[in-house]
């Protein structure tokens, strides 16, 4: 067999998965995977907190590349929050105008800059963070996990949803609900590094059509491995 497990066998039901995992010590046998990503620079390329909660609003549903494209131009003319909350959203036209849903970013980034006025009166706090349009939680996580504020949840995006289910750490497709799973699998101190390890996991190794499950360092504990095997 290759290095890559091919979708051959018909992929065995997640909740049968997840029912073989419940005596897995997560935190002990993800710290592979945790001492793989430890340390890992975020795609986005962000300078400050400023840049990195606008780059965050415009990356929902585009990608960090293109993000990183344009933010130099964008934050060359609006340095920060002080900057942005006198512009209108018209005024971002010209920098955003290739990023998806730009309209409704442009009124969410100057709305949330008129509001917050100040970079220094940026939250780091779930709570804080989400009042504001265009920031969910799992933006808020992202937010705060890179700024090493204190945990309250774990970065749930596209690729956990399909990571976590395999793995059999958490079951369903509902981000609020695998968030809850993952946050009672593992304690808080580690809930930072577990959303960032099954992202980079998602986006490096645990590919949606040919997971590299050889080369997997949590291989010896993944539900959807054991079955394939
Ligand atoms: S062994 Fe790793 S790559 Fe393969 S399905 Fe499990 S988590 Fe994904």
């Amino acid at each position: 067999m290759g290095s890559k497990i091919m979708a051959k066998k018909k992929s065995p039901n997640t909740k049968d998965l997840f029912d073989q995992t419940d005596d897995i010590e997560w935190n002990k046998e993800l710290k592979p995977l945790f001492k793989k990503y430890a340390g890992r620079k975020h795609p986005l390329e962000y300078k400050n907190l400023y840049q990195l909660l606008v780059m965050v609003v415009l990356s929902a549903r585009d990608s960090d590349r293109n993000i990183n494209a344009l933010a130099p131009a964008l934050f060359a003319k609006f340095p920060s929050m002080k900057h942005l909350a006198k512009a209108t959203p018209e005024d971002l036209f010209p920098f955003i105008s290739k990023v998806s849903n730009f309209g409704n970013k442009s009124q969410w980034l100057t709305k949330t800059a008129k509001e917050i006025k100040d970079d220094k009166n940026i939250p780091l706090t779930q709570e804080g963070l989400t009042q504001y349009s265009g920031i969910g939680r799992k933006s808020a996580n992202v937010i705060m996990s890179q700024m090493n504020a204190p945990a309250e949840g774990v970065i749930v995006d596209l690729h956990t949803l399909r990571v976590s289910p395999r793995l059999g750490i958490a079951q369903g497709t509902n981000p609020e609900k695998i968030e809850k799973q993952l946050m009672a699998k593992v304690p808080q101190k580690n809930w930072h590094i577990l959303g960032m390890s099954l992202t980079y996991l998602g986006r490096e190794t645990c590919r949606p059509t040919n997971p590299k499950c050889h080369e997997c360092v949590v291989n010896s504990v993944c539900a959807f491995y054991k079955e394939q095997k």
